[in-house]
């Protein structure tokens, strides 16, 4: 009898003991496991680098597979819009109504008449350049005071002023004038160009390595964030065959890209 409750015993200290050893060995094998996926991974940690893809003189014949393409991606674009061609079109009138009930697209202002293609001549007048921008607004229902002009890569966002080549000769007055009636007014860090059969002229790797270099190194007008000018040509292939959906996904491989409106864009700070 005695020699059974030892036996008892001994059976059952020893399996508290192998209990123990498995609840000790479970933690010791859990321990370092934890913290490696707790802690965010060098990725994660990087700072968050803001990309605005825009384009510019839409909506255009040839660019109906954007509004599908967004939204199936997913993809904040920003497109800068001319009323006068859009009236003239009832098409072109369908495309604008995609755009403004998707919510991936938010249209900007990018004049009525486009300068007429006379830019110097409608720059010499910065009231009348207000009148044509506030004509495109009314004409086509934008939301936003927000512009890009026709013909020239100006900025003018809060203390951020920055002319190109061509403004000192004609732009820049028309730019303060519509800052004054509290427009914002945006430029562009690069643009894709591409060739009059809307083929690019940068490759999808070249434009990769411009836009990852310069948001590595700053070299953009305000830190952190880069606007791309991109053209709605890019659009006319299908999107499974096209060099921005290339792009896209290249950018989309770094964890710390966001893609954003210019709505977002930060007014006021300066690199
Ligand atoms: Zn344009």
């Amino acid at each position: 009898m005695i020699k059974m409750k030892k036996t008892i015993l001994y059976t059952g200290s020893a399996l508290c003991l192998l209990l123990l050893g498995m609840v000790f060995a479970g933690k010791k094998n859990a321990a370092p496991v934890r913290p490696e996926k707790v802690l965010p991974t060098e990725k994660a940690s990087a700072p968050v680098k803001y990309i605005y893809l825009t384009f510019d003189d839409g909506p255009l014949e040839g660019s109906e597979h954007i509004d599908s393409v967004v939204l199936q991606e997913r993809l904040k674009i920003s497109v800068f819009l001319v009323g006068q061609l859009v009236m003239q079109n009832k098409k072109l009138q369908a495309y604008l109504g995609e755009y403004k009930t998707n919510p991936y697209i938010e249209a900007y202002n990018h004049s009525y008449t486009h300068a007429g293609g006379k830019y110097k001549k409608f720059y010499s007048n910065p009231v009348s350049v207000l009148d044509d921008i506030q004509q495109d607004e009314a004409v086509l229902g934008l939301h936003y005071k927000i512009v890009r002009l026709p013909g020239r890569n100006i900025w003018r966002l809060g203390s951020l002023h920055k002319d190109d080549a061509a403004a000192g000769e004609s732009g820049s007055a028309a730019a303060d004038t519509l800052a004054a009636h509290g427009y914002k007014v945006f430029g562009w860090d690069t643009e894709w160009r591409h060739n009059a059969d809307g083929t690019p002229i940068q490759t999808v790797d070249q434009m990769v390595k411009e836009i990852e270099t310069r948001l590595e190194s700053g070299a953009t007008l305000t830190k952190d964030h880069i606007v791309i000018l991109i053209h709605d040509e890019m659009f006319r292939k299908t999107w499974e065959e096209s060099e921005l959906k290339q792009l896209v996904d290249k950018l989309r491989t770094h964890e710390n890209y966001v893609f954003e409106h210019v709505r977002y864009y930060p007014v006021g700070v300066v690199k």
